[in-house]
């Protein structure tokens, strides 16, 4: 039975009407071409035996890099709502890069951390080009890992599937190529900087950062199975420390599973959310330079936290009065417990790296009935349920969770499930069905899926927000094969390589809350996925190869686009780029915060990578000055506003807010803002810059 999406809500009125301007263009580019066999490694020993058994000498590099996309008048992504767009910057996006190799077989992997909200297809396609491109065949899909933080403060339109772009307006190539450039940047400074070093590992409990939000779902597992765990939340943090042979700490990873969602859906400030908070403390603990070559890099990276929400409190509330204070809070925990885990890591990493990869044809999977409920099933074509618009507890959209077919019970639920069923999808009122979408599906349905070994340790990446059982099961199906092989620990990496929707369990899957509305590929999605990661163990660890599977389709033809550029900059008569609008008082007491609004230029004119809108500057005694802040330092905001000075509505009013940290010492201080203007005659791009008065802090 074919699904037939209902039309009566406004969303998906807009969803259809979006899709048709979204739809057009034709595309040749199909799936199924089968890639140069770049699935695995075979060229060295195994990593868990031979040369690399007991193994614990590695090679080890870092990088950072600026990856903040345009920070006014982009829809933000996360929270799909369409007045969401930026307006600022908070926190500036930043992806953290590591290559890890082994000597002993001469394998190595490339691990990033990115800021965004997710990975998707064309962010590692594009940045495998650029790898390719410098590099050849050292990095490929199979060794590099890309992980978003999975904050829901970032721009978007980086997509090419028209799902993730529909409450963007559609693509946005200016976003997508700071991403992109970025993260390619993090990679060669961690190339570039590999050097003989040691990793060390730890792992504990953080028990208090996050509650499931999907607490009925959970509720749907088997009781045998979850008498067997203490939360409804995966609570363990594991944590590397990586470390060069000279002493030189040269950075942290660490997992954990809660959702970048402490801020809410109001906000229009660019912010890393929890995750990027955390390690933006970690980074100035360690004294990190942002602009160096090499200097110390903190990932805190995303693990299955499908159900799991930073907003302890229930519904949005992160315990804070207001946002800021609720990612601060989400933050501090994942940060201290990081530190101490950092500072207790003396277990050495025992072994090689190793890894295995494949392209999946995730609509069309024969699922064999030991991964079933004894029946033999398959995958679906993508597709989302009703509860998807209700949006998940920490971003309320439309309507309510839980609308399930599982049971028609009245009259509504009746009309509702009538033709949005299909058998393969089982209890899911379908509300739109991706895969079927011409003349190309709305979503991606060849996916990635990865399993990395470090040493004991072994990663097992896949492009979903995983639940928590569901990653509980998905880590004893790999474990089972490794485990007798020298793997202790299995940690799941959210949101890699690629992005398409949730993975519940089976049992999950018939609550319909969210998480199992946004499963797309049906009730048998994990299944699926336990069965190729159960291969992909068994080929690693007897050393074979696995086909590299179909290519996912290229769709950088296709691409449609409202968004707005910067046609030119004004300021009103008599003013100049740069001007003071609202000046800064004489002075102020710690605590306070410094508000200095400027006359300027539109932020999309140079998105000022790797640089900052904003400088605060001390005086010194000699009477030169130095920067103590700049716009991705917490205490600092950078707010643009479009001013409708009369007649051409293109003025920019630029606003810096400094809060005096407790820290702060008395002095002199001024505040910078730097930009850069467009010219309505010729188009040129003019860099300005405005200061305010000198103030006091007391
Ligand atoms: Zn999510």
């Amino acid at each position: 039975m074919r699904a037939n999406p209902q039309k009566s809500l406004s969303f998906l009125a807009y969803i259809l009407l979006a899709g048709t301007a979204l739809g057009v263009g034709a595309c040749a580019s199909r799936a199924v071409d089968v890639a140069p066999d770049s699935s695995g490694s075979l060229a060295g020993a195994p990593a868990l035996s031979g040369p690399c058994a007991g193994n614990t000498s590695f090679q080890v590099g870092s990088g950072v890099y600026d990856i903040t996309g345009p920070a006014a008048e982009l829809g933000m992504m996360g929270y799909a709502r369409i007045d969401q767009k930026t307006a600022g910057i908070h926190l500036r996006l930043r992806a953290r890069a590591f290559v890890i190799a082994t000597p002993c077989n001469g394998q190595r992997v490339v691990f990033v951390s990115a800021d965004v909200g997710q990975v998707f297809q064309v962010i590692k396609q594009q940045v495998m080009a650029k790898l390719q491109t410098a590099y050849g065949s050292t990095y490929t899909d199979a060794n590099v890992i890309l992980s978003a933080t999975h904050t829901h403060s970032g721009p978007g339109g980086d997509s090419h599937y028209a799902l993730y772009n529909l409450t963007i307006l559609g693509f946005d190539q200016q976003n997508l190529d700071a991403v992109v450039h970025g993260i390619y940047q993090a990679i060669v400074r961690a190339h570039n900087n590999l050097g003989a070093g040691t990793i060390t590992v730890a792992s504990g409990d953080l028990t208090d950062a996050s509650i499931n939000r999907s607490p009925n779902a959970y509720l749907r597992n088997p009781a045998a199975e979850r008498v067997q765990y203490a939360s409804d939340t995966n609570t363990l943090m594991t944590l590397l420390r990586l470390q060069k042979s000279t002493g030189l700490e040269i950075g942290a990873i660490n997992w954990f599973a809660v959702h970048g969602t402490s801020m809410g859906n109001d906000n229009h400030l660019i912010s890393g959310d929890n995750k990027g908070y955390a390690a933006y403390l970690f980074e100035k603990a360690k004294e990190s330079n942002y602009v160096a070559d090499e200097t110390f890099v903190a990932a805190f990276a995303q693990s299955d936290e499908g159900d799991s929400t930073p907003n302890i409190f229930g519904g949005t509330n992160g315990g804070g009065a207001n946002d800021f204070d609720s990612t601060a809070l989400a933050a501090q925990k994942q940060y201290h417990k990081a530190l101490a885990l950092y500072n207790s890591a003396t277990e050495p990493l025992v072994g090689g790296v190793d890894y295995r990869h494949e392209y999946v044809q995730m609509d069309a999977v024969q699922v064999a009935p030991a991964w079933t409920d004894g029946v033999a099933r398959t995958t679906c074509p993508a597709a989302i349920g009703i509860s998807m618009l209700a949006g998940a507890e920490d971003g309320p959209g439309f309507g309510r969770e839980g609308f399930t077919c599982e049971a028609v019970h009245t009259l509504w639920t009746a009309f509702t499930c009538a033709g949005t069923q299909t058998a393969c999808q089982g209890e899911k009122p379908i509300v739109l069905e991706m895969g079927s979408q011409t003349p190309y599906p709305w979503s991606p349905e060849v996916l990635p899926l990865q399993l990395v070994t470090i040493g004991n340790l072994a990663l097992v990446a896949t492009p979903f927000e995983v639940t928590t059982m569901a990653g509980r099961r998905l880590r004893h199906t790999v474990m089972t094969q490794l485990g007798s092989a020298g793997v202790t620990r299995v940690v799941i990496v959210g949101l890699a390589n690629a992005y398409a929707g949730y993975m519940t369990t089976r049992e999950e899957y018939a609550q319909q809350d969210y998480e199992g509305a946004s499963t797309h590929f049906g009730p048998w999605q994990l299944a699926a996925v336990q069965q190729e990661m159960d291969k992909l163990a068994v080929v690693l660890r007897d050393n074979l190869s696995v086909a590299a599977g179909p290519t996912p389709r290229d769709l950088s033809c296709c691409q449609i686009t409202l968004q707005t550029g910067v046609v030119f900059d004004d300021k009103p008569l008599g003013r100049n780029f740069g001007s003071v609008i609202t000046d800064a008082n004489a002075s102020y007491n710690r605590g306070q915060t410094v508000t200095v609004v400027f006359w300027g230029g539109h932020p999309k004119n140079n998105l000022r990578i790797q640089d900052s809108f904003l400088q605060v500057q001390q005086k010194n005694t000699d009477g030169t000055w130095s920067v103590v802040a700049y716009d991705w330092d917490w205490e600092t905001k950078y707010t643009w506003t479009r001013d409708n000075c009369f007649p051409t509505f293109a003025c920019s009013r630029n606003t810096v807010q400094w809060t005096i940290p407790s820290t702060a010492a008395p002095g002199t201080y001024r505040i910078r803002h730097d930009g850069t203007w467009k010219s309505g005659l010729n188009g040129s791009l003019n860099p300005y810059f405005g200061l305010s008065r000198e103030f006091t802090v007391n």
